[in-house]
């Protein structure tokens, strides 16, 4: 989603961030190193999500000057002069000084600020907060989840849906590109209720981003409401982006079937329709040998007291579902359904997984 600030009001007060939001000791630019150095750096994983606690010495040896400066001693861009805060691109964007991934690009906005815009994070322990009250102003420094590396503020002056503004510097940031991303595989999966699949594939370690839609269907662009008719063929599905060096396939298929109920024909409960069927969409054929596999030694094994369901469809295209629907568990944790229907399924998984759990 991309988000362009046209209000006259908010724009000025944009404008006055350049001089108050990120403005700190020194200016630093950022040269296109990157890509040197990530390579020089031992400590650079965009899987490994363990915490790194290094001395500063230890970080002056693997981080160029200009990462240094704004990661290990918490300077500032000049404003406009970031190679990424006027930048359009799908992908991810990483921390530059130790690989973690921080915000996917559809959470990207054009603030008019001279830095790169986020309205999110990807994971609620992408980063971290710490009150900072330096030059004599109240703000929230967002520092790096994994290394604790400084990577810029967070206002409240932010777009829909969330109205916060993740003002960062760009040297901070890693851009990575989908098509290019290393290691990195996409599967498209419906199991039912989208928030119930959603919340169980946000804990998982090795999971990128997780994203509530819908697929299979012949609607194009359709709304929660249409899909909620049953008529448009589509099914709520979760789209997981996953790092193949953390988890696999294979595990992220057996997660599936640990939260759902594979045995039940259009339907998980209370939720009936086709909307809420259970399918596993491929892109390869390798995603489609693995999942018919799987579902061959489940049913010779016996898992389940009926036979598995799940259909296993080639992938066409799959539809965001609106924001509100995104992160929904974790946003709307005190309703009922979520206490009564996705918190025992959280749990469930939580138990039989749960040395694979993310580090929070
Ligand atoms: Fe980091």
């Amino acid at each position: 989603m991309k988000l362009i600030i046209n209000n006259p009001g908010l724009f000025l007060l944009c404008c006055l961030m350049i001089f108050s939001s990120c403005g700190q000791t020194q200016n630093t630019d950022n040269n296109n190193t990157m890509d040197t150095i990530n390579n020089k750096n031992p400590y650079y994983s965009r899987s490994d999500t363990t915490k790194l606690n290094l001395t500063d010495a230890e970080w002056r040896k693997v981080l160029s000057p200009e990462i240094y400066a704004v990661s290990r001693n918490k300077e500032t861009e000049r404003a406009f002069t970031g190679k990424l805060w006027n930048f359009e691109g799908t992908g991810t964007y990483y921390c530059a000084a130790c690989g973690n991934p921080l915000f996917r690009s559809d959470a990207k906005f054009a603030s008019s600020c001279g830095w790169p815009s986020f309205f999110e994070v990807m994971h609620k322990n992408s980063v971290i907060y710490k009150d900072d009250n330096s030059f004599g102003m109240e703000r929230t420094e967002v520092l790096c989840g994994r290394c604790g590396g400084h990577l810029g503020h967070l206002f409240d002056d932010g777009p829909l849906p969330t109205h916060k503004r993740y003002c960062m510097n760009s040297v901070a940031l890693d851009f990575v590109p989908d098509a290019k991303a290393e290691g990195q595989d996409t599967i498209t999966l419906g199991g039912g209720c989208y928030w119930c699949v959603e919340a169980v594939y946000e804990e998982l370690s090795g999971v990128i981003s997780v994203t509530s839609g819908f697929s299979g269907g012949t609607t194009k662009n359709p709304s929660y409401e249409e899909v909620c008719t049953g008529t448009t063929g589509h099914a709520e599905v979760v789209q997981i982006v996953f790092d193949k060096t953390l988890t696999s396939l294979d595990e992220i298929l057996k997660v599936f079937f640990t939260v759902h109920d594979p045995t039940q024909l259009n339907r998980q409960g209370n939720d009936i329709g086709t909307q809420y069927r259970s399918v596993i969409f491929y892109r390869n054929d390798r995603q489609k040998e693995t999942a018919l596999d799987l579902i061959k030694s489940l049913n010779a094994s016996k898992v389940y007291d009926k036979p598995i369901v799940t259909k296993v469809e080639k992938f066409a295209a799959f539809y965001k579902a609106e924001d509100y629907h995104q992160k929904y568990y974790e946003n709307n944790k005190e309703q009922p359904y979520c206490k009564l229907i996705i918190q025992p399924k959280l749990e469930k998984f939580e138990k039989v997984f749960k040395d694979r759990l993310k580090t929070k």
